[in-house]
């Protein structure tokens, strides 16, 4: 969401007449779009912004100065103070008035006055805002936003608001627009798209919407986040009956013991998560399963965390994004007693990253010797002669470019690789030709 947010920022920047410039010596104008989801995340913004004083305003700059803005989250949550806590950051915005930024810019330029606008009188989605897309193949598509679950440990429904869904009919125009542009892979956004169109119908139309967008003629669709109680039997069915829906789902479920999950308000249990993993495999055989987990929440003893490292070897996932618990001011858990001594959850941390690794690396041995069909996006960060690109199920994939062939031909395409080598992280294979 996030990233998504940037490029609308970049669109807007690009509509003033901005370019983008790749380092903060050389901007006159300087954005940062902030997450609040966990401290470590606070505490490197605020360190990068502390440390924007110490860099020297451009020569020839037009503006004289530079602009500091802070969006996003924290944004949201702090508003002036920021101002007041940065004497060098002169605009502030919140998560739902993006579209004053252009506004607040013109004004601080022109008037040299700092303000902050965290209102939500803009359009949620902003729709109508000028998108500058990272890649010309791929597209972001916020089909909602904000979160109504209240996850004991969650600021998201603080700093994002209630759950907002757009129409079916403005999802789709959008989609097909995308499509319409010569875009390879849609990806729908939202805290919990599972529950699309609840706000709006009455009921979700997740399902409805999916093949909807499947008929537009994309080719290649995702998805993220599910939240495990909401995933319908025609969702789970759409694995198997949509051409366009990738072999790949993130289910976080943050905890495999009930105890946890119910002390964290996720509304489900462990044997109802292992339920929606047998239903999906048995939908579609080759899904690639990738999940969230938070460790060291309070309370959590070692059973419970062995609970946890239990479902990840049960369900076999090809991913998970593992998280300490983070206390966030203004969330139930915060107020939680029993908080765990940090060497303890570091240790299980560590032991947990250690039993996804294996997985990962599990989950990918069985592409050897397979032909994967891989959307291209670039080179691969260490050799530019090798391509990097995504195959169906999520996996990263090095190829050696073909010598008569240039990259800026194939980024976009998919192309067949077959696969030689696989790591933790990514399969590495040859292109194959004719
Ligand atoms: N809406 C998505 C997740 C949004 S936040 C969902 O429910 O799946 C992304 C992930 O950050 C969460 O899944 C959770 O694992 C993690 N997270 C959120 N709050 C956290 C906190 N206070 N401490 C540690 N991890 C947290
Ligand atoms: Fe946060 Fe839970 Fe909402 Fe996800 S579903 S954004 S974890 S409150």
């Amino acid at each position: 969401m996030n990233k998504h947010d940037a490029e609308r920022v970049s669109g807007m920047l690009e509509a003033l007449g901005a370019v983008h410039v790749p380092t903060l010596e050389e901007a006159d104008i300087a954005v940062f779009m902030t997450c609040c989801v966990r401290e470590a995340a606070e505490v490197r913004l605020f360190g990068q912004i502390a440390s924007c004083k110490n860099v020297p305003v451009r020569t020839g700059s037009p503006l004289a100065q530079r602009i500091i803005a802070i969006g996003g989250c924290i944004g949201e949550r702090d508003g002036d103070e920021l101002l007041t806590r940065f004497p060098h950051v002169s605009v502030v915005f919140g998560t739902h008035s993006l579209a004053s930024l252009p506004g607040m810019l013109k004004r601080c330029l022109s008037d040299r006055v700092r303000q902050s606008d965290t209102s939500d009188t803009a359009d949620a989605f902003s729709t109508d805002l000028p998108t500058k897309r990272e890649h010309a193949w791929a597209a972001w598509l916020p089909i909602m936003t904000g979160c109504d679950n209240f996850c004991s440990y969650c600021i998201v429904p603080y700093v994002r608001g209630r759950e907002r869904s757009r129409t079916i009919e403005d999802v789709v125009t959008e989609a097909q627009r995308y499509v319409d542009a010569g875009v390879k892979e849609i990806t729908l956004l939202g805290q919990n798209v599972n529950s699309f169109g609840r706000d709006r119908y009455g009921a979700p139309r997740f399902a409805e919407l999916l093949q909807r967008i499947d008929a537009t003629g994309i080719e290649r669709l995702r998805f993220v986040t599910s939240h495990p109680k909401d995933l319908s039997d025609e969702v789970i069915a759409a694995f198997a009956d949509l051409r366009s829906l990738m072999p790949a789902l993130h289910l976080p479920f943050q905890s495999g013991s009930d105890r946890i999950l119910q002390a964290m308000n996720r509304s489900y249990t462990r044997a109802h998560y292992l339920s929606l993993i047998a239903k999906l495999k048995q939908a579609c055989p080759s899904l690639a399963l990738s999940t969230d987990i938070i460790v060291g929440f309070p309370g959590e003893t070692e059973e419970d965390f062995g609970a946890t490292c239990e479902m990840v070897c049960q369900v076999g996932f090809s991913q998970a994004f593992t998280f300490i618990y983070s206390p966030r001011s203004g969330t139930p858990a915060a107020q939680m007693r029993d908080t765990l001594p940090r060497e303890i959850v570091q240790e299980r941390f560590d032991r947990l990253v250690a039993l996804v690794q294996e997985e990962a690396y599990r989950f990918n041995r069985a592409a050897q010797g397979r032909t994967l069909a891989v959307l291209v996006e670039g080179v691969s960060k260490r050799d530019a002669r090798v391509l990097a690109g995504k195959s169906p199920q999520n996996q990263t994939v090095h190829a050696a470019l073909p010598d008569d062939l240039d990259i800026e031909q194939l980024i976009g395409t998919i192309v067949p690789v077959r696969i030689d080598e696989t790591k933790t992280w990514y399969l590495s294979g040859e292109v194959m030709r004719g």
